[in-house]
């Protein structure tokens, strides 16, 4: 009997993992804690799957040691992923800032077409096989189920997600797994996901939506697009962008303090005149229906009123001086953010297996021989916009050409 390869997790990594082994004539077996493979990634992009981007800059990919695993994209680029898909059925379309999707802008057509080419090269799926613990045995693995099945594999790739959206399978017992068998785990937490805020005035601006830059003050990093105010604090593209350096925050108890520039486009000076223009032109209104038609309608009371300003005051009382004030405040609106939205929201779980325990060139672990590591279970994450599974595929690709 030929060697027999167990990939624990049916995720993205795991899956093209299987296919590159499989390609090479390998017997390929994925355990799959879910009742099906693919789950997640039929969530991804809002079931559209941005499974890459044109830009797969370093400065894109956060880690401890990510600079150790960036040179694996020389061995399994962007291209080769376009040309992976490509083979297997999937054509791409490029959309905005370089995201890259299936031509049919369905995940499940990603899911079907990987589990198609699995089973044309004879991968088995074994399902509602939940891996409670992985022993040296034989010179191989022995691999038990929580429900007590065991299966015997000669080589092993560990592609068991992170603890991200843990209803989608990953509940962060890839790390355990990898902890058994000699390796470390740097902290976890949760990214590109909401974030909860304290100001107490949040249930009345929920809903809105406006394009500003959000930015963490502690990281001096900033994201212009657009922000959505939820009952609890605030999500959208912007927020989940620099949610990984506000988790970092939260995550040791700390509050992060966050500022929106609520006009980017605008310069203070340009704001505060503008308010000067509209107060002294209208100032026969109060601000709150002074400002009603230059700023979001829902936004203007709880604004006015973090700025100790009275809704009700008729704008022609506003001084220059207070003009100013506002506008600079409209460009810096401070929040604090208490905690994100948790691992079940997030997208993503940064940190992980450490990355100098593994070797970039084949993805083997360099703590247990014939062990492989692939995906979000190691310490790299990517910012939103397909760079997290450019990361599955080609930490997994390489894992299967080289186990
Ligand atoms: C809602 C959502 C949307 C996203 N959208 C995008 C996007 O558009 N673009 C992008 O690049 N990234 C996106 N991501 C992130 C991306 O999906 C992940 O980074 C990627 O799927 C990680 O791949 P993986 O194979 O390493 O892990 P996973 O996809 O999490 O797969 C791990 C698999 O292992 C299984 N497993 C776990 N533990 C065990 C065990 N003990 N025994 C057996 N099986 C086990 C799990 O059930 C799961 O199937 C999104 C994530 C979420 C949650």
């Amino acid at each position: 009997m030929g060697e027999r390869i167990a990939v624990i997790g049916g995720g993205a990594a795991g899956l093209i993992s299987a296919i590159m082994a499989a390609r090479r004539g390998k017997s390929i077996f994925i355990l799959e804690r879910m009742p099906r493979t693919g789950k997640k990634l039929l969530a991804t992009g809002n079931g559209r799957c941005n499974l890459t981007n044109m830009d797969l800059s370093v400065s894109h990919y956060h880690g401890e040691q990510k600079e150790a695993m960036m040179s694996t994209f020389e061995q399994f680029s962007k291209e080769d992923t376009i040309q992976f898909f490509h083979e297997i059925g999937i054509d791409l379309i490029q959309e905005e800032d370089g995201k890259l999707y299936p031509y049919s802008l369905q995940a499940s057509s990603v899911v079907d077409n990987l589990r198609y080419e699995a089973s044309r090269l004879g991968v088995t799926e074994i399902c509602e096989f939940d891996a409670a613990s992985i022993r040296p045995s034989k010179g191989g693995f022995q691999i038990t189920a929580y429900n007590g099945k065991t299966f015997q594999a000669d080589k092993v790739i560990l592609a068991a997600g992170g603890r991200a959206a843990s209803h989608l399978g990953s509940n962060g017992s890839g790390y355990s797994l990898a902890q058994s068998l000699g390796h470390s785990i740097t902290e976890t937490f949760p990214a590109l996901v909401k974030l909860k805020l304290k100001e107490p005035f949040l249930k009345e601006i929920s809903g809105v939506k406006w394009n500003g830059t959000v930015t963490v003050c502690q990281a001096q990093t900033s994201k212009v697009d657009e922000i959505l105010f939820t009952d609890q604090g605030i999500s959208g593209p912007a927020v989940f962008e620099i949610s990984r350096f506000v988790s970092e925050q939260t995550v040791l108890g700390r509050e992060a303090e966050i500022k929106l520039d609520l006009y980017p486009k605008l310069e203070q000076d340009d704001l505060a005149d503008r308010l000067c223009q509209r107060f002294y032109t209208m100032g026969y209104k109060t601000l709150e229906e002074n400002l009603n038609g230059f700023f979001h309608k829902k936004l203007i009371r709880a604004f006015l009123k973090s700025q100790s300003f009275d809704p009700g005051r008729f704008a022609e009382t506003v001084t220059a001086a207070e003009a100013k004030q506002l506008a600079k405040a409209l460009k810096a609106w401070p929040f604090y953010a208490v905690a994100t939205a948790g691992y079940r929201e997030a997208q993503v779980c940064c940190g992980g297996v450490r990355t100098n325990e593994v070797d970039p060139l084949t993805m083997e672990s360099l703590k247990c021989k014939n062990l492989f590591l692939a995906g979000e279970i190691l310490d790299i994450d990517g910012d939103c916009g397909g760079y997290n599974l450019q990361w599955a595929w080609t930490s997994g690709a390489i894992a299967g050409n080289h186990v």
